[in-house]
């Protein structure tokens, strides 16, 4: 079902949004159909998890970190991956930036959005990341490319919308900055049930997982 899944996925999205497959759990066969079948973005929670399929699979596909980033794994992540997804603070901005520079990278990153305000989640609040991108343009191992945002979790895709319409808000608001050293060019929001909502809003990767592989057992 992997491949009809995630055809019928690539022919309902808009030219110019791209697919990401949510890989956590999944193993590297399952993995290898999506990509198969035309996935070209891996997103992963896990360095560990990553750095296995990544062994197997290689560059032929461009390895996105969608995960909570521990400081112990920067190095690993930096070798890894294409995108990290989900910059949060300065603390671990600057980590990142040493890492990358060790290893002479520059690192796309997205800043993630807490648009749902909840106090559990990861992400920057919508007013606070503005500030938070100032502060890090001068950075040179990390190139702003634009936001990601969760959202809250809920059955209903309309539930979500809100969500998004703040995120591409807060992104359309620093893109009218200029700012010299940033390019915000992605929005990467909406997951399996929500990312026909996502893309009206703007969404330009979205982040699939139970769409394509099915529940996670
Ligand atoms: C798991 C995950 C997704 C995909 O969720 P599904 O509901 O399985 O499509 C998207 N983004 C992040 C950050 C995730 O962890």
């Amino acid at each position: 079902m992997i491949k009809e899944n995630v055809q019928k996925i690539l022919n309902e999205l808009p030219e110019g949004v791209e697919l990401e497959a949510a890989c956590k759990t999944r193993s590297c066969e399952e993995i290898l159909e999506a990509i198969g079948a035309g996935v070209k973005i891996i997103g992963e929670n896990y360095v560990q998890e990553a750095e296995k399929a990544f062994e197997v699979i290689g560059k032929r596909v461009r390895w996105h970190f969608i995960g909570h980033l521990q400081k112990n794994k920067i190095k690993k992540a930096g070798r890894i991956f294409d995108m990290i997804e989900t910059l949060d603070s300065i603390k671990l901005a600057e980590e990142l930036d040493k890492g990358c520079a060790a290893i002479g990278k520059v690192m796309p990153v997205l800043i993630e959005i807490n648009s749902g305000r909840e106090e559990q989640k990861f992400g920057v609040l919508p007013e606070e990341a503005k500030g938070l991108i100032i502060e890090l343009s001068g950075l040179k191992h990390i190139k702003i490319m634009g936001l990601m945002t969760m959202g809250p979790l809920t059955g209903n895709p309309e539930d979500a919308r809100p969500y998004f319409i703040e995120t591409r808000r807060v992104f359309e608001r620093i893109k009218s900055l200029g700012l010299p050293e940033i390019e915000m060019k992605y929005l990467s929001m909406g997951m399996s049930h929500s990312y026909k909502a996502a893309i009206e809003e703007g969404s330009n990767i979205v982040r699939i997982g139970t769409g394509i592989f099915g529940q996670r057992v």
